[in-house]
């Protein structure tokens, strides 16, 4: 049966809009405790090539934490299974700068969706690519079709200015000899990496390729194949929201990544792929109302991957 995706986004954006969700900004830099916390907006972009959105889906957001998704993407496509040697694939069960874990594990982060692995990815990326910043941007605009994805340079200069925390993961991981290249220009380019900019409509057309198996949709070319598409889902589903990915596998039962920006993507593989956005976040750190309406979205529709 042919789900009425439209019919559906719309009910629940109105259902959910008016829950007190009791959640907080995410307060770290100024340029995203500024923004407006009644955004609301959802999009739904299926393999078959159809679209359906609703609310504030074409406004731009702060990806954050779901660009870790993007250049584990590209480190993983150039580099095959010797990427696990220098990140696990395992869930941290801690918060995603905590600090202990790491020492007590000497300097492997647990997977690279928390902060410590997505630094060591940059860092893979930096000793790839000549100009890692221009490389990534490259590969982000291609897998979305769309050029005008950006970064926000304000946001990344604000980021490493008060990114205390992560200075203090990457001089750890320095220490154990699991980063290679000058600790500025890996931090550049992973505050670079969480400073994209994209709306709903962009990021649920751009994490369609991980529903299509590793290929693009609209250009049927294979960036990654579909093993390596499928393991990318695996730590999504495990991994994507910082000590919250049980709850979030039991509530919603997708592959999924949160950022701090209130963003949530989450993929039905070979169907489709949601984005939301609400900027108030749980204590966790995930998006409130995203969560719930993506609770309701799988109930409502039955398709989850369980
Ligand atoms: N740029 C944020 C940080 O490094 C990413 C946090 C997130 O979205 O989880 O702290």
């Amino acid at each position: 049966m042919k789900a009425n995706y439209q019919h559906i986004l719309e009910e629940l954006y109105h259902v959910i809009k008016v829950i007190p969700d009791g959640g907080q900004v995410a307060p770290y830099i100024p340029e995203l405790a500024e923004i407006d916390p009644n955004k609301f907006g959802v999009h739904l972009a299926t393999t078959m090539g159809e679209q359906f959105g609703y609310g504030d889906h074409e406004e731009k957001f702060s990806i954050q934490s779901i660009g870790k998704v993007l250049s584990l993407t590209l480190a993983f496509q150039q580099k095959g299974e010797a990427l696990w040697e220098r990140v696990g694939v395992e869930p941290s069960g801690n918060p995603f700068n905590s600090l202990w874990q790491l020492e007590y594990e000497k300097g492997k982060p647990r997977n690279p969706l928390i902060n410590s692995g997505a630094i060591v990815i940059c860092d893979i990326l930096c000793t790839l690519f000549d100009d890692p910043l221009h490389d990534l941007l490259a590969f982000i605009r291609k897998i979305s079709g769309n050029a005008e994805i950006n970064y926000n340079d304000e946001v990344a200069a604000s980021e490493k200015k008060l990114g205390f925390r992560n200075a203090a993961l990457i001089n750890l991981m320095k220490s154990c000899h699991n980063i290679d290249n000058e600790i500025d220009e890996v931090m550049d380019l992973y505050y670079h990496m969480c400073s994209v900019e994209m709306s709903c409509t962009e990021l649920a057309n751009t994490f369609l390729v991980y529903a299509n198996h590793g290929k693009i949709v609209s250009t049927g070319e294979s960036v990654i194949t579909s093993s390596m598409a499928k393991r990318i889902n695996a730590i999504m589903q495990t991994c994507g929201f910082y000590d919250e990915a049980g709850e979030y596998t039991f509530k919603v039962g997708l592959p999924g990544k949160s950022g701090i920006g209130g963003g949530i993507v989450a993929i039905h593989p070979g169907n489709y792929a949601v984005a939301v956005w609400s900027p108030k976040l749980n204590k966790k750190g995930n998006s409130v109302k995203g969560m719930q309406l993506l609770e309701i979205l799988t109930t409502k529709t039955g398709l989850s991957i369980f």
